[in-house]
């Protein structure tokens, strides 16, 4: 017998991802299975393409794949990375993403910042002066710092250099904060289903400049689950590449569609900058200290300094206890910082609430959390 534990009640778990996913969204999976060939499984990915390149603000095809978001780092990293990458890491997504350049046998050279700081512009013009490459990796919204960084200055940088692509893991910020693969001039951009789109794991969504494809087709070594190539080829004619996890197909399009009717995305973003900006003044309010300096803080998860004298651990269990999920720091950071994940479908409303049972379990003394 399996054993069941009760499900918490939606809009209470504010985990940096996976976040909650709507009842709505969960019920469209459970649809019987058709086959991935057939002419509903076309007619489904042909409904969904101008959706999701609403969504993704493109004119490129949207090309899912059943895997999580590392896999189209992967995807990135063997379809853009010709010889030699520049890697900008902040925090442990980014230094995934340098990991993965070298794992693909590609040459990997890093610019790191401490935990909390964001690269700016010029700084990549500096590295980018000093050491040629013909890639650069960089995370929009660094999850395990909460740092959202100037991908729109970074994509006017690397224009400046010839022959550079632009490789953006959009993962917490695509569906939560402004990313404009067309208009800013992003090579390759993707995310994956559990973050700010608030599916559960295991779709990654990813959109490809015309240059990128170009790379692309001269690349060996792109291997055969992540070929950008055979991906964009049966995008166009709304073939799966493979077999996809069509429970969360469906997921997806009952996804769509909650969006579409809730205004679009633009609506999307608005609903999270006040989710991030209600974090602001809630802290200041208190005299709490966000990890990221103001102005490149993500929209999407709040990367919070406790108080001397607290810990995560506690802090997270106190809150636990009354039913409310957030997640610790990450790495070095885990126990002096905590992490809200305000992402998804989660409401000013509800982070509200999750706010005030914060400040209880922080104001309670010492030890006795
Ligand atoms: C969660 C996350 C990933 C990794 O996603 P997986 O789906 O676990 O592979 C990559 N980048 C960022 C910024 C993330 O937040």
């Amino acid at each position: 017998m399996s054993v069941s534990v009760p499900a918490p009640a939606f809009g209470r778990f504010f985990l940096p991802g996976p976040t909650d996913v709507h009842p709505d969204v969960l019920a469209a999976m459970l649809r019987p299975m058709i086959g991935h060939r057939s002419s509903a499984m076309e007619q489904i990915l042909k409904d969904l393409a101008p959706k999701l390149g609403a969504l993704c603000r493109t004119a490129r095809p949207v090309v899912v794949g059943t895997t999580s978001a590392t896999g189209f780092m992967e995807m990135a990293v063997r379809n853009g990375v010709r010889r030699r990458a520049l890697s900008i890491v902040n925090g442990a997504f980014s230094e995934r993403f340098a990991k993965v350049v070298h794992a693909a046998g590609k040459e990997c050279i890093r610019l790191d910042v401490p935990l909390g700081a964001a690269v700016e512009p010029d700084m990549l013009r500096d590295a980018l002066r000093r050491t040629p490459v013909d890639a650069v990796t960089v995370v929009h919204s660094e999850t395990s710092t909460g740092v959202l960084q100037d991908v729109d200055g970074f994509a006017r940088v690397t224009k400046e250099f010839d022959d550079v692509l632009l490789l953006v893991d959009a993962v917490t910020s695509m569906a939560g904060s402004p990313v404009e693969p067309d208009r800013w001039g992003l090579d390759f951009t993707f995310t994956g289903s559990q973050k700010a789109l608030a599916l559960p794991p295991g779709l990654a969504l990813g959109v490809a400049s015309p240059r990128m494809m170009e790379r692309a087709r001269t690349l060996e070594g792109r291997g055969l689950y992540f070929d950008l190539v055979s991906f964009e080829q049966a995008t166009l004619k709304f073939q799966p590449t493979n077999t996809p996890a069509l429970s969360l197909v469906y997921a997806l399009q009952a996804q769509m569609d909650r969006i579409e009717r809730d205004g679009g995305v633009e609506t999307r973003w608005c609903r999270h900058e006040a989710m991030r900006r209600c974090v602001e003044a809630w802290a200041a309010e208190r005299g709490i200290a966000f990890l990221p300096c103001e102005g490149r803080r993500s929209w999407t998860v709040s990367c919070l300094k406790l108080p001397a004298g607290k810990s995560a651990k506690d802090v997270v269990g106190a809150l636990k206890e009354q039913g409310w999920t957030i997640g610790s720091g990450y790495g070095a950071l885990k126990d002096t910082t905590i992490r809200i994940g305000h992402m998804g479908d989660h409401t000013v409303a509800a982070l509200e609430e999750l706010l005030a049972v914060l400040a209880r379990a922080l104001a309670r003394p010492q030890g006795v959390l």
